[in-house]
């Protein structure tokens, strides 16, 4: 799954690429996908790409005609840069391709969705904020403004887990399941740690790891084609989907603690003082 790290990447890319095209074809396969129906997507057409941004995890593209394409790809979505658009007519229901968007230089993409949960969702707005998922992200902790009071503000008075609390969109814009266990490992933090226990030392320890791997991330995801984000992302990862390797800072085996449908990984020397973390999926076999 991107996360804010690989979106940025997609938005350096796509708006080096698109500012000043026009927009020749958009249309969308995966009916689903398609949240909004005012304006039409078709209306897209015609338009010329003004600017690429990210909000959280979604991307928005800009056009002269007010009209915003705006999408988040969720779990199994991603986006597949063309130079030269396939001519092939996509059968909707036939293919993992959601939505194919082309350029007047012949240039374009697809966003495709594989598995059959499908949570990609694309919007066509004239104002960013008409989306729900955008309209209540919380601060984007790359923003300037962004500072350790912004945090400690966050953090204040929440009994919940450091780790849910960082993944929750509408607390901290753009951190998922893999940067939040980054974070959190190079905070030297238990993920169950609640998130009003921190003292001091602890929330300049959160903030210093959270502002290094997400810039560190996103440096390493910018000028990446899309097709090679995935790897990047993977490569830069110390602990998350790391389990049974050994921590690169102390060298104690990478842990897992399994949940219904995802993992988060940590090091139990770095993080929880060596204690193992219960896996939730065992203890609730053994009730
Ligand atoms: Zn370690």
């Amino acid at each position: 799954m991107p996360e804010m790290p690989e979106v940025q990447g997609l938005v350096d890319y796509l708006g080096g690429r698109l500012v000043g095209r026009r927009i020749t074809k958009a249309r969308v396969s995966a009916i689903s996908a398609l949240k909004t129906y005012d304006p039409p997507i078709e209306s897209l057409e015609g338009a010329t790409v003004t600017a690429a941004s990210r909000h959280g995890k979604f991307v928005d593209l800009a056009t002269d005609t007010g009209t915003r394409l705006v999408f988040h790809l969720a779990k199994a979505g991603w986006l597949r840069w063309y130079d030269t658009l396939p001519a092939t007519v996509i059968r909707p229901g036939k293919t993992p391709i959601a939505l194919r968007i082309g350029f007047d230089d012949d240039s374009g993409f697809d966003l495709t969705e594989a598995g059959t949960k499908k949570s990609l969702a694309v919007y066509v707005v004239r104002d960013p904020a008409e989306v729900a998922g955008i309209a209540r992200l919380g601060p984007d902790p790359l923003d300037p403004s962004f500072d350790r009071a912004t945090l400690a503000g966050l953090l204040a008075g929440r009994r919940t887990q450091i780790k849910g609390v960082l993944r929750d969109q509408s607390i901290v814009a753009g951190i998922g399941n893999a940067y939040s266990d980054e974070i959190l490992h190079a905070a030297r933090m238990s993920p169950y740690a609640l998130a009003a226990n921190l003292d001091d030392e602890e929330v300049d320890r959160l903030y210093a790891a959270l502002s290094a791997t997400l810039t560190e991330a996103v440096s390493a995801a910018s000028g990446k084609p899309p097709a090679d984000l995935k790897d990047a992302k993977r490569r830069g990862m110390r602990v998350h989907g790391r389990r049974g390797e050994a921590c690169p800072v102390c060298g104690d085996e990478v842990r897992s603690v399994f949940f219904a449908d995802n993992s988060l990984e940590y090091c139990p020397t770095c993080q929880t003082g060596g204690k193992l973390l219960a896996d939730r999926r065992l203890s609730r076999l053994l009730k």
